[in-house]
């Protein structure tokens, strides 16, 4: 008997993948899926939602304070129960996941739960030796986290085992000065830990604009984690109770009960088979994509954090979206336009980014001019917070066309989205100008920048 047939195959049921096969179905293509794990991938399960379940929760940790500010009466320590904080995070999780399989089951696709491995172009085998062939294959197996390669790492944990965390540790050191590291010190920190941020260069942010990641370290510290800046981890070692990290440049002696790396991610291509079907990937082993999600082997796609290109949720399926209307929805030329992608790393408060940073414009452009506001949201001066925003409006040319929007503060991860449209459509500084502001806001000094 000849294997089962599908027009694609995807291999991956994170972002992408799910994206990917629910768009081809809507076209009325014969889809398969594999996922091995939980419907959902990273984003799901292990990243930007159980992420911003805590973040939420820090945030409202803050919001209490500020309402004591404000003439509340709250408990001088207000209390988290965290198993209940985990569960309402399981909870909203666990709906997703049936909303899925529901629309799995809806739009016809094929789920297998399985593991899967090109043979060549056309065929894959499932983890259990079933044959499968496809006329089109999109592999979307996402990336996972990257420990450095130093003796006692094992000691270390990463993003995943935070999530896995049944109680917060008293004194947590988080390696890294990424997205991730930032992220998880100012939630652990919000939620009752005592943070030590490691970070190895000189700033935060590596590629962010410099001025606004020096306000964020300001921040990270008013909330009282400790930033260590040019401290390089060597090794891990046990120490009594806890871990002991051997620091060069930073403090000899300090020692913490959790130990967590977020020092990038990797592209999961191990075991794919990749080399069989010949797909080529780059020195950091990352499926090579044309525009189009195309990789070196006709009929071979890959979409998402395989492919290492801006990892995100929204460019994985906007990726994986304009692919199948290309080869399903009769739209020859729909390919993702990488430029001017924002996003948001999720600190307290958030940091929002669209465009080029100001570094960036002044090495593309002759003319750059820059616009800022500085300010303390109301909320923070009635209750007596600490926290102050920071917003950036970087312009090039004659026309000061707007090439870049920074956004540090209350409301920046909310505000961005519009903005980032505004942006994209060509913007100019004068335009910005012209539009009325609403007030009293956050929102209304984008348009009041001097
Ligand atoms: P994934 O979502 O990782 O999915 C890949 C899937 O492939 C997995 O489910 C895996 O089990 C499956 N798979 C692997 N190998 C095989 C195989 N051989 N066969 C079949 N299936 C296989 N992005 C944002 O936009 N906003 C955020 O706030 C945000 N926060 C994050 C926080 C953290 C802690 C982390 C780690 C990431 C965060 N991200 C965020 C990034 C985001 O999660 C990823 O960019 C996104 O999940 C990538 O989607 P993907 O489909 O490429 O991969
Ligand atoms: P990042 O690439 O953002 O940051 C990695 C950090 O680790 C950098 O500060 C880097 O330093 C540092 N680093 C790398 N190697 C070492 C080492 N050996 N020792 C010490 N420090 C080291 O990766 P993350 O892991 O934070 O996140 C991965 C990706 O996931 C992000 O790039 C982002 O695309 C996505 N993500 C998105 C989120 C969002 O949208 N809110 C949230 C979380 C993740 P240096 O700069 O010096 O190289």
């Amino acid at each position: 008997m000849s294997p089962p047939s599908f027009d694609v195959i995807v291999l991956g049921g994170g972002s992408g993948g799910l994206a990917a096969a629910f768009r081809a179905a809507s076209h009325g293509a014969k889809v398969a899926m594999l996922e091995p794990a939980l419907l959902g991938g990273t984003c799901v399960n292990v990243g930007c939602v159980p992420k911003k379940a805590m973040w939420l929760a820090a945030d409202l940790a803050e919001r209490i304070t500020l309402a004591a500010g404000l003439g509340f009466e709250v408990p001088a320590a207000p209390r988290l129960s965290w198993p209940r904080l985990l569960q309402r995070r399981q909870r909203y999780i666990d709906g997703i996941h049936a909303s899925y399989r529901q629309r799995l089951q809806d739009s016809g696709v094929a789920h297998i739960a399985q593991r899967g491995r090109l043979l060549d172009a056309r065929t894959v085998e499932c983890g259990d030796g079933t044959l499968l062939h496809a006329r089109h294959i999109v592999i979307a197996t996402g990336s996972h986290a990257l420990k450095p390669q130093l003796p006692g790492a094992a000691l270390g944990g990463t993003s995943d085992d935070f999530f896995a965390l049944q109680a917060p540790p008293a004194r947590v050191a988080i390696v890294g000065g990424g997205y991730i590291a930032v992220e998880l010190a100012g939630v652990m920190q919000a939620l009752g830990s005592d943070v030590t941020l490691l970070v190895r260069g000189q700033r935060l942010l590596t590629g962010f604009d410099a001025g606004m990641t020096e306000q964020l370290a300001r921040n990270l510290a008013a909330q009282g984690v400790a930033v260590r800046f040019g401290c390089q981890v060597q090794a891990l070692q046990r120490r009594g109770d806890g871990i002991q990290p051997h620091l060069q440049g930073g403090p000899a002696d300090a020692v913490f009960d959790t130990v967590l790396f977020a020092t990038g991610r990797a592209p999961s291509t191990h075991g794919l088979g990749l080399e069989a079907a010949g797909v080529a990937l780059d020195d950091k082993g990352a499926i090579v994509v044309d525009a189009f999600q195309d990789t070196s082997v006709q009929g071979i796609s890959a979409v998402g954090d395989v492919t290492a290109q801006a990892m995100l949720t929204p460019v994985a399926i906007a990726a994986a979206r304009r692919l199948m209307d290309r080869l399903y929805g009769g739209q020859p030329e729909a390919r993702l336009d990488y430029d001017n992608i924002p996003s948001v790393v999720f600190s307290h408060p958030p940091l929002g980014s669209v465009g080029l940073s100001e570094e960036q414009a002044r090495e593309r452009f002759d003319s750059v001019s820059t616009y800022h506001s500085r300010f303390r949201p109301m909320l923070q001066a009635l209750g007596d917070g600490e926290m102050r925003s920071l917003f950036k409006m970087v312009c090039a040319g004659a026309d000061e066309k707007v090439v870049g929007i920074h956004l540090l503060g209350e409301g920046a991860d909310e505000i961005l989205q519009g903005f980032a449209v505004a942006l994209k459509a060509g913007v100019t500084r004068r335009q910005m100008e012209d539009t009325v502001a609403i007030h009293p806001t956050s929102a209304e000094e984008v348009v009041l920048m001097r």
